[in-house]
């Protein structure tokens, strides 16, 4: 074909207007990176559904990288590689690099590696009609009516008697049973259809399927519990007692999945914040870079609101940076003071079947990299990090110079509701921090999808952070 000269016009469009591209479109020299990174990603989704889960499967890569166990006041080395793993559900994974850390600061990388889920109440186990239930309590924001009629998992662990922890797991092989919980036919259904969505299924009704086959006995009642009942003790050791010191979660019992005819997106419970976690995580893991010290956190609680001493909230990242900073002489102020951060945490993607929630010049569209959020909150951006357009401007030309194709967005329409991330708690410590992330479809639901190539730019955003230079 032969090329025509461009016109001034448009030569001054290309430069001067802002566009966002199709990773898959415009760098088909990463296909195959794409697609190979997004594998191992699936293999560690299937592995870790929970934040416990997450927390062993983590360790398990940071041993075989390299890393060993730290514990608060230990003593660090250069070019030493630990792990310090909080209660077994917040991780924090760190290299301390060559350079002066008090001058450098900290490369800071964060996610959170819980899930909307629905926990087991502390006394669970009823028998109704013919039917053994759990009864649930849900965490975090979910659509309610999702969770029925779809098969569901048990995982966590109880705390017996004795002190002796049991770990449960149960429904994710083929051959495991798997549990329930029950919906209205639609032919009874007329009135709970006038509904809102919100209220048509109480939380009280989120109520689990466990059993049906009465214990052999006639002289016991609730023969269907009691054989419920003598099933977990004979499997685990658990009487009823114990739910009161357990934490069992009901997950989605399915497997992440390719998702489409060409395979560009990965459907799976999880992804929130997963896909974040994954990706800062196999960074600190692969990064060349032994010069500045890096730490990633992985959080537990973000989907209630990071409380508690597992929660981003917690005191327990400025006294991992304080430990650090003390067994390398260096002063904790200097070393905040100049540390950066990147908060990563997944953004609604760009639905076109939804398209009247979003403002489509700021959304984050799908296949386009890795967001960034230069603010978050609801309404008059409450409770909001915003970023500095000085920070914004240091990330923007990192990422330029490591060709990191990124896009940025807010979440949804303003005044149509809201989100925050677990920035906020990180620059509270006086860091400068930015948001990023993945953009997902149908967040929070118990099956959620998202794009390989805006895994992977993720991956390439935390590869180039290792390398941000602050003060020299
Ligand atoms: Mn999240
Ligand atoms: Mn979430």
């Amino acid at each position: 074909m032969k090329e025509t000269a461009k016109t001034k016009g448009q030569i001054l469009s290309e430069t001067l207007t802002a566009k966002k591209e199709n990773i898959f479109e415009k760098q088909t020299d990463k296909t195959d990176a794409i697609f190979a990174y997004a594998e191992g990603y699936k293999t560690f989704l299937n592995a870790a559904k929970t934040e416990r889960e997450a927390v062993t499967e983590l360790v398990a890569m940071a041993k075989k990288n390299g890393f060993r166990e730290w514990k608060l006041g230990d003593p660090v080395e250069r070019g030493g590689a630990y792990w310090f793993n909080n209660r077994q559900k917040n991780l924090f994974l760190f290299r301390i690099g060559q350079n002066d850390v008090a001058r450098d600061g900290v490369r800071i990388m964060a996610a959170h590696i819980d899930s909307p889920r629905l926990d087991l109440k502390q006394n669970p186990v009823y028998e109704d009609s013919g039917m053994c239930f759990f009864k649930t309590h849900y965490y975090g924001g979910i659509k309610k009516y999702q969770w029925t009629t779809i098969p569901l998992a048990l995982h966590g662990v109880v705390i017996l008697e004795n002190g002796e922890e049991v770990t449960v797991k149960i429904g994710e092989d083929e051959s495991d049973p798997i549990f329930y919980i029950n919906d209205l036919l639609p032919h009874l259904a007329q009135e709970q259809s006038q509904k809102p969505l919100g209220t048509a299924i109480p939380g009280e009704k989120l109520n689990l399927l466990v059993g049906g086959f009465p214990y052999p006995d006639e002289n016991v009642s609730e023969k269907i519990k009691l054989n419920v009942l003598s099933i977990l003790n004979e499997k685990y050791g658990i009487k009823e007692d114990d739910f009161i010191s357990a934490e069992i979660c009901a997950v989605p019992a399915y497997t992440a999945r390719d998702v489409g005819f060409d395979r560009a997106f990965i459907g799976a419970y999880g992804h929130d914040d997963r896909v974040c976690a994954y990706p800062i995580a196999t960074a600190i893991f692969e990064t060349e870079d032994r010069e500045h010290t890096t730490l990633v956190i992985l959080a537990d609680k973000e989907e209630v609101g990071s409380d508690g001493n597992t929660g981003m909230n917690s005191i327990i990242l400025r006294d991992v940076l304080d430990s650090i900073a003390a067994s390398l002489g260096a002063d904790p102020i200097l070393v905040r003071a100049n540390s950066a951060c990147l908060s990563a945490d997944v953004t609604a993607a760009y639905d076109p079947n939804f398209s009247d929630v979003y403002e489509a010049k700021n959304s984050s569209m799908i296949s386009c990299g890795t967001t960034m959020c230069k603010y978050t909150g609801s309404r008059g951006k409450s409770s909001t990090n915003d970023a500095s357009a000085e920070f914004v401007g240091t990330v923007r030309r990192l990422f330029k110079e490591n060709g990191v194709t990124f896009q940025t967005a807010e979440l949804g329409k303003i005044d149509l509701g809201g989100g925050g991330t677990v920035a906020k708690y990180i620059s509270h410590v006086n860091v400068d921090t930015v948001d990023v992330g993945v953009p997902v479809i149908s967040m929070h639901a118990p099956y959620e999808v998202i794009s390989k190539a805006d895994l992977y730019s993720t991956y390439e955003a935390f590869l180039a952070f290792c390398k941000l230079c602050r003060n020299n």
